[in-house]
Parts: C-alpha cells; structure tokens; sequence
C-alpha cells in the first residue's frame, strides 16, 4: 500500500494535466497508484492481475452484445435483473478489495472516479452524499448505452454496481434508478441512489 513512490507527481501530471478536475484527481491517485503498481502479467497462466483480482481488456461492444444476447434470450425483465444483480455484485466487491488493500474508504468515491472515467465507461460525475446516504452518477458517451437505442434506460450493470458500490459505503440497504439514459434519447446516463425504503415511500 505504498501509495507514496518517487514517480507519483510525473504520473500524477501525465493523467490529470489536461483536466480542470486535476486537483482533485490528483490526490485520488496517489492513493489509486497500487493499481498501476501493481498490474502484472503472468506469462504462465496468461492472467492479469491487479490488487488481489484477476483483470481483462475486451470491446466495448462485447459487453453491449453479451447484455443484448441476456436480453433476447431471457427476456427482457428477467435479464436486466440478472444483469443488474451482477453489476451490484461488482460494485460491493470493488469495496471489499480496498478495504483489503487499507484504502481509507472515504476516499472510494475518488478512485471509483478514476477507475471509470480512465477505464473507458465514459465521462463520469458522481455526487455521493454520506450524511444523507444518497448518491447521483452522471455519465455521458457511457460504454452500456453508446450506439444502443432503446425505449427505456438500459444501463442495468451500471445501475447495480452504483448500488452494490453505495451499500457497501453507507451500510444500508439501497435502491439505484436510472432516471435518463442516453440510449433512450437523453444527453447523458442518469443514476440515482438512495435509501430502499425512501424510494418506495
Ligand atoms: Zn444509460
């Protein structure tokens, strides 16, 4: 978890220079540095590993055909809860492996920023709010809903993994929605998170 390396500040400027985010990016990335620290490639199990989990680069467009395919084959209903349980699944694992690696979870938030925004989901903003346990994720050009059109909000993965994410941080059970949805013709992906019971009231 040495977070604190002599290259830091080159990185640091290199991926966040060009952004009016930067000061805060940068301080996220410090503490995000294990990742890019600690990729490997085993050249004997041909598997990449990062922070204790195994890793893969694949299209854009798999993920879009692998939920479409969910979708023609179980049904549309069933297959988003299926793809949404996944996603929220992810989302309370991605906590669990910075709990693991001693990240301070309060700053979470920050490196789930940096994961999505560098990893190719899209550009996204997120608005997580501790003292109310609500949150809201915006995400514009988002890898679910890019070239997708559909007559409702379609980014299940998203939806879950936001949930699963907000769980874990605020310890109550949650509800995510996406209210806008760019496949559907909106500017951007909307999510909202908020408490289960709040949401049904
Ligand atoms: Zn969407």
């Amino acid at each position: 978890m040495a977070s604190e390396q002599s290259g830091s500040e080159e990185r640091k400027d290199h991926l966040a220079g060009n952004d009016e985010k930067s000061i805060s990016r940068s301080s996220a990335l410090e503490n995000f540095s294990f990742l890019k620290e600690v990729i490997r490639f085993d050249e004997e199990t041909n598997e990449i590993s990062a922070a204790n989990t195994d890793w893969l680069i694949l299209r854009g467009e798999l993920l879009r055909e692998l939920f479409d395919g969910f979708r023609r084959f179980l049904g549309r209903e069933g297959a988003n809860i299926a793809i949404k349980a996944a996603g929220k699944n992810s989302g309370r694992r991605f906590v669990d492996v910075l709990s693991q690696r001693e990240i301070k979870l309060d700053e979470a938030d920050m490196i789930l920023s940096i994961l999505l925004n560098q990893g190719g989901w899209g550009k996204v903003e997120m608005d997580i709010k501790r003292a109310t346990k609500t949150a809201n994720f915006s995400i514009t050009n988002c890898v679910t809903a890019r070239k997708i059109k559909s007559t409702e909000p379609s980014c299940y993965f998203l939806a879950g993994y936001f949930e699963g994410f907000c769980e874990k941080l605020f310890k109550v059970e949650l509800e995510c929605i996406e209210t806008a949805c760019e496949a559907s013709g909106d500017l951007a992906c909307e999510f909202q998170v908020k408490p289960k019971n709040a949401s049904n009231s």
